[in-house]
């Protein structure tokens, strides 16, 4: 079977599941306060319907996977999709973005289904400020939900913290104190305009070389991570104490599309080749009205073919996408 290389000779063996549009917080620059307007069960993909896909996916040469959200902990059952998709022969690596408020919960029956990779949500090591980001009073049950997941043996356990302007300075340099101390590694993500609000502009974005003075001033020298894989979102650095690092997932300062390789499944079936793309392909609708495997198949290659060289956020251009980040899956 031909790879999925769109029409810029990038090769796309990397697929997002979002399992859900639903999330038990509410980040402020992810969805409003009063979020409503959530799809309703009949429109979510069934777990056959996502492993179908999958499949499909698979056989055009995708082996990566990392199921996601809103929050995927909420999706009733996750572990038994976890089993269904470690199980397809080809898939490599399957991962899990999770804002860890239900780890705890959940974190002994996602091992036993075969999941081992994990990035948790948290910004801030203040339990305040994780207040006023998330609007909800979560803090330490995200803290004890990463220590079971150590724990039980999960790694690599990353920690996603996004980086906004004026409100995270103070927490950039605890957090990575907080990961070197547990082997952990802290990818500070630019706050990205995917806000259901329209809160977004640049000036809100604490940029990865601000962050990275802070770091080398408060901790030590960073080195950048040499022959660092180009398709991976995040840039690595490393603390030349040989004690942790960091990665920083720059997508405003240094855009990453030139080496993209991701397609994203919403929960609700619609493939989308990019996270800020406008346009997306129903394939629910393809699959609930009977289509084959090699329509799917076909329909992927159409999406693939079709996507752009990369997002214009820092263009006049630039059109923030119809879905906001909840909807879409991060
Ligand atoms: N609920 C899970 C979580 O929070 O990790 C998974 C879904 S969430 C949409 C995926 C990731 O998107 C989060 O880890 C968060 O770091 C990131 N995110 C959400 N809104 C963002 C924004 N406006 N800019 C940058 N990153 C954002
Ligand atoms: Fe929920 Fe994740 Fe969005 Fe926060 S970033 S509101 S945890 S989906």
């Amino acid at each position: 079977m031909e790879p999925l290389v769109d029409s810029y000779g990038r090769r796309h063996n990397n697929l997002r599941i979002s399992v859900t549009d639903r999330c038990n917080i509410r980040c402020f620059y992810c969805m409003p306060e009063d979020a409503k307007n959530f799809q309703p069960k009949p429109e979510i993909l069934t777990f056959e319907e996502v492993e179908r896909f999958v499949r499909v996916a698979v056989s055009l040469g995708v082996n990566k996977l990392r199921i996601t959200g809103g929050e995927p902990l909420l999706r009733k059952d996750l572990p038994v999709l976890i089993e269904k998709l470690a199980r397809i022969p080809g898939v490599e690596d399957l991962a899990m973005t999770t804002n860890g408020v239900l780890l705890s919960q959940h974190a002994r029956a996602l091992y036993d289904a075969g999941l081992r990779r994990l990035n948790v949500h948290l910004d801030t090591l203040d339990r305040e400020r994780f207040r006023q980001i998330t609007r909800r009073d979560d803090f330490e049950r995200v803290l004890e939900g990463i220590e079971l997941a150590r724990s039980l043996g999960f790694g690599p356990i990353k920690i996603n913290a996004v980086a906004v302007k004026n409100l995270v300075e103070a927490d950039i340099v605890p957090l990575a104190r907080y990961g070197r101390e547990r082997g952990i590694e802290i990818r500070y993500i630019e706050f990205m305009p995917l806000d259901s609000q329209g809160l977004w502009d640049r000036s809100k974005v604490l940029l990865m070389d601000d962050m990275l003075d802070m770091l080398r001033r408060e901790i030590g020298p960073l080195d950048a991570v040499p022959d660092q894989d180009p398709r991976a979102p995040a840039t690595a650095f490393r603390f030349s104490d040989g004690i942790g690092g960091v990665g920083f997932i720059a997508s405003v300062s240094k855009p990453f599309c030139l080496n993209c390789n991701r397609i994203r499944l919403t929960a609700d079936g619609h493939l989308r080749y990019c996270l800020f793309a406008i346009e997306e392909k129903n394939v629910k609708a393809l699959m609930r009205g009977g289509a084959g495997d090699e329509d799917i198949a076909a329909l992927i290659r159409v999406s693939v073919g079709e996507k752009w060289l990369g997002h214009e956020i820092n263009s006049q251009k630039f059109v923030p996408p119809p879905r906001p980040m909840y909807a879409i899956g991060g």
